[in-house]
């Protein structure tokens, strides 16, 4: 396993394996590196001939009060389990190599950046969609695997490929949970142990809103959305940023259900911000099947 600390360096290599027709697999990630993380890299070793997976805290997508400071950074720790499961190179550019002194072009995807998260975190979604895109030209993936952990995240990235006409294919890996049910994230470090056991409410919150879905109970978004927020508010001191039902692709709010959507859902839980979502399926009967 390689590290490449240098853009250009990240990029001539690229080139050359191009050159050889060898599929690239890339995982972009912040670091701190967790069995999610590690989900995403097995399935870029499954499908290409060389993993790369790029470690980098970008300040762009993080807000003034946000915790870019207090991210943490695992470095040592991240550059063994990326050695142990395979992965050929490992990408870790400084902020300097990334965006310099005179960087005046950044990728705003319109519509889906300033809604769910977006609405919270303005310029979140503008600084992610940039830095993949400059990594993406970069790393020159022929695949690049992305977690529905942040799945507004993902929807963006799919987004900015197809309209970028970014030659890379955008593959969707699942959530990967505790058996509390609570989503692996790097943040989740942040949580007291009590806070950590209370955070689980946020996954059966979203199991409550897909039962209610599949069982019928509810088509009206909003009897779903207070259903999800009766158990929130047992969380002591949680604050909801927002729990919302919407549309799988656009991301725009449903209010009355009739196909597969998304909720999803944000909510601080002392100075830890969580996030997490579920696809509501309707469970019809396939029509044409034959038994
Ligand atoms: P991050 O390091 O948090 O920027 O995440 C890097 C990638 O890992 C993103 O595509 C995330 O969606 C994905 N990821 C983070 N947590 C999980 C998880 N619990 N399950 C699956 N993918 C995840």
């Amino acid at each position: 396993m390689k590290i490449i600390k240098s853009s250009d360096r990240m990029q001539a290599l690229s080139k050359r394996l191009w050159g050889e027709r060898i599929t690239i697999g890339f995982v972009p990630t912040m670091g701190a590196l967790h069995r999610g993380h590690l989900s995403l890299i097995e399935r870029a070793r499954k499908g290409n001939d060389v993993v790369v997976v790029s470690i980098f805290v970008n300040p762009t997508q993080f807000g003034p009060g946000e915790d870019y400071l207090r991210y943490p950074r695992t470095f040592e720790a991240d550059k063994k389990i990326c050695k142990s499961s395979g992965v050929d190179y490992v990408f870790v550019p400084d902020a300097r190599d990334m965006y310099g002194q005179t960087h005046l072009t950044y990728v705003n995807v319109e519509n889906m950046s300033d809604i769910l998260c977006g609405k919270f975190r303005p310029g979140h979604f503008k600084g992610v969609a940039t830095i993949v895109a400059k990594l993406f030209n970069i790393v020159m993936p022929t695949r690049a695997y992305f977690g529905s952990k942040d799945y507004q995240q993902l929807a963006i990235i799919k987004q900015m490929t197809k309209d970028l006409n970014f030659p890379v294919n955008i593959i969707a890996c699942p959530t990967v949970r505790e058996s509390s049910g609570l989503a692996l994230s790097s943040r989740n470090r942040y949580l007291s142990p009590v806070e950590h056991a209370r955070s689980a409410k946020i996954a059966q919150s979203l199991q409550l809103s897909s039962m209610l879905v599949k069982n019928k109970k509810f088509r009206d978004s909003k009897k779903i959305i207070d259903s999800m927020a009766d158990i929130i508010k047992t969380i002591p001191g949680a604050v909801i940023d927002y729990i919302c039902i919407s549309d799988t692709e656009t991301l725009q709010p449903v209010l009355h259900i009739k196909k597969d959507v998304l909720a999803s859902i944000a909510v601080r839980v002392g100075k830890t911000r969580l996030i997490d979502n579920m696809i509501l399926r309707l469970n019809k009967l396939r029509k044409n099947v034959s038994l």
